[in-house]
């Protein structure tokens, strides 16, 4: 899926590790969260202190990963790097801990996936700097305690309601990120391309930009794709017309929505007359996890208004119908 928030096509880390921001100020947009960050940066390292925990949270490829490396690089710290999923054993946990040097940056993503035997664990790590395990099984079990050097640890989540509470109560920060708009993607884009020495005219960023679904990830992967675009058939400027004849070929529409967006639209039309829909039968009308809707595909739907969410379910507005060129049938519950 050529709009998908997730990371992972192919050359695509690469091209990322190139583009990634990694400097507080060269991270765009999100200025209620930077111009925080900034305060709470500076008094700690005028405290000679570790940064508070810091709990990030948003929708896929908002940059939350990419504030994560940028928190341990205005600390001055290290920043090591793992996931809830990945994190099973509790001698895991412990071997990435006791690694940690003073200040350094433990960044957890997708932290609401932590099973709750290595939540426990993190508690007094997060509050008291102690690491208390138990090795060995039966018998020999024993317990050791250990003490960790003062550290910050940085959470991702996509939605910060998955989180159980005692885990969030324990974070001193937490921001959200936003979805961006057109004018903070555009210079996104137009940094991206000045990175890849690519021609590109402000309009043609524009364009890209638009079609983005608020997210950075989405607008750099289309500048790539752009990009091909532009050198084969074209001369290999970005204008706004090349970006508009690559998209459409692409089938990203004035929207940025793609087949996927315009699937679960249709259904809640079709299937469902508009709803209110409950999200698992949704799910399975289009044959996607309820997850993958509720993380990937909902969130900016609803932001722009094509989606509302409402106790009784999912329901269509006037707006996605205008979107599809249908009249509004009314909506007695809306
Ligand atoms: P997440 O961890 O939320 O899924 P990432 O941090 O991996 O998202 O961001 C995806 C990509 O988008 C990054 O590689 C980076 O190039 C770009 N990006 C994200 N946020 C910003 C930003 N504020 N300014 C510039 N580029 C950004």
């Amino acid at each position: 899926r050529l709009v998908a928030a997730e990371g992972g096509e192919p050359g695509e880390e690469r091209f990322d590790r190139a583009i990634r921001p990694k400097a507080l100020q060269d991270y765009i947009g999100q200025p209620a969260v930077r111009e925080q960050m900034d305060i709470f940066i500076r008094a700690a390292r005028q405290r000679q202190e570790s940064l508070d925990h810091t709990l990030i949270f948003g929708p896929p490829g908002l940059g939350k990963t990419t504030l994560a490396n940028i928190l341990a690089n205005e600390m001055g710290v290290s920043l090591r790097t793992t996931s809830g999923p990945v994190l099973e054993k509790a001698g895991d946990l412990a071997a990435l801990m006791t690694n940690l040097e003073q200040g350094d940056v433990l960044f957890i993503d997708e932290i609401h996936r932590l099973s709750p035997h290595i939540e426990e664990i993190l508690y007094p790590a997060m509050e008291d700097f102690q690491l208390d395990i138990v090795i060995g099984e039966g018998p020999a079990a024993r317990s050791i305690k250990l003490d960790l050097p003062p550290f910050t640890l940085v959470g991702a989540t996509t939605r910060a309601g998955l989180l159980t509470s005692p885990l969030r109560d324990r974070f001193g920060i937490v921001q959200r990120l936003e979805f961006y708009n057109v004018a903070d993607l555009s210079t996104i884009v137009s940094r991206s391309a000045g990175i890849l020495d690519m021609a590109i005219e402000p309009e043609g960023a524009e364009e890209i930009a638009k079609r983005s679904r608020g997210t950075p990830r989405i607008a750099n992967r289309l500048l790539r794709r752009v990009r091909d675009f532009a050198e084969v058939r074209a001369d290999g400027r970005v204008t706004a017309e090349v970006a508009d004849q690559a998209l459409r070929m692409l089938n990203v529409d004035e929207q940025g929505f793609d087949h996927l967006d315009r699937r679960l639209l249709l259904a809640l039309m079709e299937k469902f007359d508009g709803g209110p829909v409950g999200i698992d039968s949704l799910a399975a009308a289009i044959s996607e996890e309820r997850g993958t809707i509720e993380d990937v595909l909902e969130p900016y739907l609803i932001q722009q208004g094509y989606i509302m969410r409402t106790p009784r379910g999912r329901v269509l507005t006037a707006l996605a119908y205008r979107h599809f060129g249908l009249d509004y049938p009314g909506n007695t519950t809306a």
